[in-house]
């Protein structure tokens, strides 16, 4: 798959431009730029502590920048509040899903139009997510930690879109969960993506990420150290060194677990028939 065509010409979605950003004193990513187009799926890809959830925060508000830009939609961002941000159309569905566990489904999604511009859309949101995830349909009055890790996922996702995302930010949406549900959550992020949303994903299971992203970037260490097309990534040395080192970091049984979730990732494109 390649860039959409009309990604040269228009206006970026995001444009990050040489941020630092990090904890403290600490900087855990430094000097990155990278740019989404309007439509695309963009990944960023490396091993653990690389600084790809950091580069999230950044985007979406959650931590300040300590140098650098980010524009969005060609407007300068960088110093915009995070609940701002979410108005503006920059919706996140963080690392671990954050989801609020004594809350129903329909709780927590409603939580998730909150913004000015999503409460208005509210109906039409739910219609959304109840049409690309029927399982939380069925669950909506269930409370939402007593679901499977699988339907957790869907219901962070879920959430997410209740915010009507102009740029869609999924952190790590595949992580723990079985390879049949790393499937199914793959198969929705390529529906959403299907409808025009801009996505920016993050995510460890770099095959499955390659295989509905158009491009992507491998951060090392806090820095952009790769960025190609989908196809260039998937046959780079860099990548086959940032999925078998991030792997190799977590030992044996990590290691194993990432090898399922790439079977299960390669079987995905050819799951939805
Ligand atoms: P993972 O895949 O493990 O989530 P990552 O690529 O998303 O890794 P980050 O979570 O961005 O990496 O971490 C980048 C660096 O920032 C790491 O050195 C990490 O230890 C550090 N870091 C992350 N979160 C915090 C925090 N809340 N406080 C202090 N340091 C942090």
């Amino acid at each position: 798959m390649n860039t959409p065509m009309s990604a040269a010409t228009s206006t970026p979605m995001l444009e990050i431009d040489g941020i630092r950003a990090g904890y403290k004193d600490a900087v855990a990513i430094d000097g990155v730029s990278l740019r989404v187009a309007q439509g695309e799926v963009v990944c960023l890809l490396g091993a653990n502590g690389a600084g790809k959830t950091t580069t999230m925060r950044a985007v979406t508000g959650l931590i300040p920048l300590m140098k650098g830009t980010i524009r969005y939609q060609g407007e300068d961002i960088s110093n915009m509040p995070a609940h701002d941000r979410v108005t503006a159309g920059i919706c996140l569905s963080p690392e671990g899903r954050q989801i609020f566990p004594d809350l129903t489904v329909m709780e927590n999604l409603v939580l998730g139009s909150f913004n000015p511009r999503a409460r208005a859309l509210r109906k039409e949101g739910l219609e959304r997510v109840f049409t690309l995830f029927p399982r939380l349909l069925e669950r909506t009055t269930q409370a939402a930690g007593s679901m499977s890790g699988g339907e957790q996922q869907m219901l962070a996702i879920a959430r997410a879109l209740m915010g009507q995302p102009k740029l869609l930010a999924l952190d790590e949406p595949s992580l723990g969960l079985s390879p049949k549900m790393v499937t199914a959550v793959f198969e929705s992020i390529r529906a959403i993506a299907s409808s025009g949303i801009t996505i920016l994903l993050v995510e460890q299971n770099t095959r499955a990420a390659l295989t509905i992203a158009q491009r992507g970037y491998v951060l090392s260490t806090g820095q952009v150290v790769h960025q190609g097309t989908a196809e260039d990534l998937a046959q780079s040395e860099m990548v086959q060194k940032a999925f078998i080192g991030s792997a190799h970091l977590h030992g044996g049984r990590r290691s194993r677990r990432d090898r399922r979730l790439a079977a299960a990732a390669n079987g995905a494109p050819h799951a939805a028939g």
